[in-house]
């Protein structure tokens, strides 16, 4: 995003708008006028669709012609824009939402999404997304079909694809993955401890199915590590048309 100097008369009313705290009013030869900071600016476009400048001086940059770091948080911060390379839109997929459709997660799995940087304004730098694929890469299987999956070189590692991405700071990112009932209460434990060094807040979200006996497969996880579940969830009641090969 982009303030045009020329315009502003640094009437402060956008400042506030800014979930970041990217816009600043600065004085720069001899003039003052709103300026954002890039590195804090995450393209979430708030200021402009939003905030209503007097005038007009907000002057975003269509995402097709944007450097690709920008593109980059312009799609995480958007939860329909397509992203080009990936050909998908949002940060993610709807996970549990759709999985009377999909089969995403079958009985014995146990899915993970988590949710880093939120709530909004938080914010969430790629390294500290890496950190945490790379720790849970040896126990988990990553989903494909979302944007922090696309980005790293390999989902067996969790590594980034590029060391240039590692400083880019997102308005949030989900890490979405799932594994076997048996290895989740470790993933969680590692959930845990790598949340500690994060500079940043972390959701962790667990998705399963639920058991005939009517307890969601996901309590006897939670159990083991020492969380009393609480029913306080999302639940799909699977008015969907089945997934072919439907277990
Ligand atoms: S609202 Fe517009 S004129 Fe006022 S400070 Fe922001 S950019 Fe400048
Ligand atoms: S695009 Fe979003 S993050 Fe960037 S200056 Fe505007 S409100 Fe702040």
């Amino acid at each position: 995003m982009y303030i045009n100097p020329a315009k502003c008369v640094a009437c402060t009313h956008c400042v506030p708008y800014c979930p970041t705290s990217a816009i600043q009013i600065v004085s720069e030869a001899g003039r003052t006028f709103a300026k954002i900071d890039e590195d804090k600016c995450v393209e979430c476009w708030i200021c402009y669709r939003v905030a209503r400048c007097p005038k007009d001086a907000f002057e975003p940059t269509p995402p097709e012609k944007m450097p690709f770091v920008r593109r980059l948080k312009f799609f995480f911060a958007s939860a329909t824009a397509v992203w080009p390379e990936t050909g998908m839109a949002g940060r993610g997929t709807e996970e549990m939402k759709t999985n009377d459709v999909t089969g995403r997660f079958k009985f014995g799995e146990i899915g993970f999404a988590l949710d880093m940087g939120r709530p909004t304004g938080v914010g969430v730098r790629v390294s500290d997304v890496e950190k945490m694929c790379k720790a849970i890469a040896p126990y988990v299987v990553f989903e494909m079909e979302n944007p922090v999956t696309k980005l790293l070189i390999d989902p067996k590692t969790g590594e980034v694809r590029s060391p240039e991405l590692r400083n880019v700071y997102l308005l949030s990112a989900v890490v979405e993955a799932k594994t076997s009932k048996e290895l989740a209460p470790k993933v969680l434990e590692i959930v845990r401890e790598v949340s500690k060094e994060l500079n940043t807040v972390i959701s962790v979200g667990l998705v399963c199915r639920v058991k005939p006996d009517g307890e969601p497969e996901a309590y006897e996880v939670l159990r083991q590590v020492g969380i009393e579940p609480r029913p306080n969830m999302k639940i799909n009641i699977g008015l969907g048309k089945p997934f072919v090969g439907w277990e």
